[in-house]
């Protein structure tokens, strides 16, 4: 609606020099909306923006972040629990991309708006009829807005979004069921690091379960921190540990690799809570 308050408050003034055409006999109190905006105006309104909710929509981000932490951790991974999880973070992935759409959307109209404006001539008293009349028409907001958002919607939807929380939600139920299984992305790249069907949750340099877990950039091999220093210690970059792999790394090559941190934190809570229950066992014997 702020949009349509801005075309249709447009004004204009006149002034009452008598050494130039005469005023129209009813002076108008608002313009025509064939009229385009005042050039001052056009920027003015140009370098509007709306409401930025984005700081929100990071805090919220980074709330369904630590709460991924928070579950694993306490061994609150029933199915219950991750559909009800999952859900939530889809319907709240929606709205995000409908915000930004709708942030592109606003931007595009705007720009379209300018440029469409800029190519109509000045509203000059010789142009001044044409402008009342309508034979000459500024674009209608609304309208180019509209268009926008038509293309926008035609436009194919995008693909699974490749950001690490969306990846590791949308690994969440299947890792919730078995923390080693293969993710249905995972099945055809061969080079992912699988044994007997099922991903190791052990560094293949120390042999001991990943403490922190580091993947490479470069080629997707995951070691833990402590192995792959110790590996380029001597020399900083190496062939990458993992046979026939090929690839040259170094330190700056591997991120933390918060997928394989959240398969060892499901299966260290699960264990824990195994030991928990057989010490409980022992000391009141059902
Ligand atoms: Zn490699």
């Amino acid at each position: 609606m702020s949009l349509l308050k801005f075309q249709a408050g447009k004004r204009i003034a006149f002034t009452t020099n008598t050494n130039t055409k005469p005023m129209p006999r009813e002076t108008p109190t608002a313009v025509p909306e064939s009229v385009p905006l005042h050039h001052t105006a056009l920027q003015v309104f140009h370098d509007w923006r709306p409401s930025d909710i984005s700081a929100i929509l990071n805090e919220t981000r980074s709330q369904f972040s630590q709460l991924l932490d928070q579950l694993s951790e306490v061994n609150a991974t029933s199915p219950d629990v991750v559909d009800t999880l999952t859900q939530t973070f889809r319907e709240f992935r929606h709205l995000e991309a409908q915000q930004n759409s709708l942030q592109n959307n606003i931007d595009l109209a705007k720009s379209k708006y300018r440029s469409q404006c800029e190519e109509l001539p000045p509203v000059t008293w010789e142009t001044w009829d044409a402008y009342r009349e309508g034979e000459l028409r500024a674009p209608h907001l609304l309208h180019v807005f509209e268009e926008t958002e038509r293309d926008s919607e035609s436009q194919p939807p995008p693909a699974n979004s490749a950001d690490e929380l969306s990846r590791l939600y949308r690994a969440l139920p299947h890792i919730a069921a078995d923390p080693q299984c293969i993710l249905p992305d995972e099945a055809a790249d061969d080079d992912v690091q699988i044994a007997g069907g099922q991903i190791e949750l052990a560094c293949p340099i120390t042999c001991k379960p990943f403490q922190r877990p580091m993947i490479s950039r470069k080629c997707g091999h995951v070691f833990d921190h402590a192995g792959i220093e110790q590996y380029l210690s001597a020399q900083s970059t190496r062939d990458c540990p993992q046979g026939a792999c090929g690839q040259k790394v170094s330190m700056r090559d591997f991120v933390p690799d918060r997928l394989m941190e959240l398969r060892c934190k499901i299966t260290r809570a699960r264990e824990g809570s195994r030991k928990a229950q057989r010490a409980l066992e022992n000391v009141v014997p059902i």
